[in-house]
């Protein structure tokens, strides 16, 4: 049911769902807005204080920790939940 819900809005957003791997959840591929090259918008699931933080790879999200693509998505995004990482998410940005 989870995978349903994640599926339907990694669709949304206009990306691709993606597995899980060791440090991430909710793994979403997106492309760029030249459509040249793709990014991936996850939740941090290393534990600590960032637990459950949306991060993107982009250079943006890296170097500032804030991106287009994740202001763009969280309001899709916070349909899978975790409203506390998600209001400090918002909060950063
Ligand atoms: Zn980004």
């Amino acid at each position: 049911m989870a995978h349903a819900l994640f599926a339907s809005v990694a669709q949304s957003t206009g990306g691709i769902a993606l597995a899980d791997n060791n440090s991430h959840v909710n793994r979403i591929q997106i492309p760029n807005s030249k459509g040249t090259k793709s990014y991936i918008v996850a939740q941090n699931n290393r534990g600590g204080s960032d637990q459950g933080r949306w991060e993107c790879s982009c250079p943006g999200w890296c170097g500032h920790r804030k991106c287009k693509h994740l202001t763009a998505m969280l309001p899709m995004l916070s349909q899978l939940g975790q409203p506390d990482k998600l209001a400090l998410a918002f909060a950063s940005m």
